[in-house]
């Protein structure tokens, strides 16, 4: 039962972050329905409606179980250290390619978790970090190469070299699914790849909808290429800040805004069949081998 355990959660792992209540939140009197139990565990409540907050009962209450689970007092460092952190350590010791992304509706916090600020630098920032570091020190010349590209409408974009221009997707039997044309760069230090990253995102789609002005619309990929001086064996580490899942209808259905989130809704449709499969596919593991049940989570039901 461990070694299924083990087998599964080295395939995915699912964390959830919870940000602090804004002030404007706090001064509306929003009621928060989502509560950290303990280090796994969140509890989601739904509450009956009413103008009346006294009359804003709890309806009923149900419990998730995730790999990991962070509430608004929680640092950029603790969410990095469980989720982008030990796939940084598998990258750099050539065990496979891996990928953090950040799913969430808008205004939820990806961006912060995954980008943040200067003062308060997120999982990309903080991954590049430990991996610059540990070149500097293994003397043996490891290479560290990026590319941060945007996908909007299904078109993918150059976010290092803003152009206009949309690229093209291409697999390649032997490398793999690829951009082509895309900018490589290579980075040496933080404070490099935080102006770099900082400026590819301002030139991200975002574009006013109604629920959100600055809701982005478009999913930022960032690539981080690590080649291996033994072997030249190159691992791809991919961390990722979705496009808000909310639906575009549920935004505005009678502008061309629709006709774009249904091309969003497309590619997180998919992934979350993705997520579905490897959900089922872990539940028949563990149900074949005796083992407990995972509980990996799912993406689009709640
Ligand atoms: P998203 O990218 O999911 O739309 P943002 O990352 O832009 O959301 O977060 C929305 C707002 O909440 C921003 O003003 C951001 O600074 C703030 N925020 C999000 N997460 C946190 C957090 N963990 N701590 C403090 N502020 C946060
Ligand atoms: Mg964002």
């Amino acid at each position: 039962a461990k070694r299924v355990r083990d087998e599964c959660k080295n395939g995915v792992q699912v964390i959830v972050r919870v940000r602090p209540t804004s002030g404007a939140e706090t001064s509306a009197g929003t009621l928060n329905c989502i509560e950290v139990q303990d280090s796994r565990e969140v509890q989601i409540s739904e509450f009956a409606s009413g103008k009346d907050v006294l009359r804003q009962h709890r309806l009923r209450s149900r419990r998730f179980v995730f790999d990991s689970a962070f509430d608004g007092r929680s640092t950029q460092e603790e969410v990095y250290g469980k989720s982008a952190k030990p796939l940084v350590e598998a990258v750099m010791e050539g065990r496979g390619n891996a990928t953090c992304f950040c799913y969430g509706a808008t205004g939820a916090g990806k961006t912060h978790t995954m980008l943040g600020t200067a003062e308060q630098p997120g999982v990309m920032v903080l991954a590049l970090r430990d991996l610059f570091r540990a070149v500097q020190q293994g003397a043996d010349g490891f290479q560290v190469m990026l590319s941060y590209l945007e996908i909007y409408n299904e078109l993918v974009k150059d976010l290092l070299k803003p152009s206009g221009t949309t690229l093209e997707l291409r697999e390649d039997p032997h490398t793999g699914v690829g951009v082509v044309g895309l900018t490589q760069v290579e980075a040496t230090s933080t404070e490099e790849v935080m102006a770099l990253l900082h400026k590819g995102n301002r030139s991200r789609t975002t574009e006013p909808t109604r629920a959100n002005a600055t809701s982005s619309r478009s999913h930022a990929i960032l690539q981080i290429f690590i080649t291996r001086p033994q072997t030249r064996a190159v691992s791809k580490l991919s961390l990722i800040d979705l496009a808000g899942s909310e639906r575009a209808l549920a935004t505005d259905i009678r502008t061309v805004r629709s006709a774009e989130g249904a091309h969003i809704n497309k590619s997180l449709l998919a992934l979350s069949g993705c997520i579905n499969a490897l959900v089922q596919e872990a539940l028949a593991i563990a149900a074949a081998r005796h083992a407990s049940v995972l509980i990996l989570g799912s993406i689009g039901t709640p």
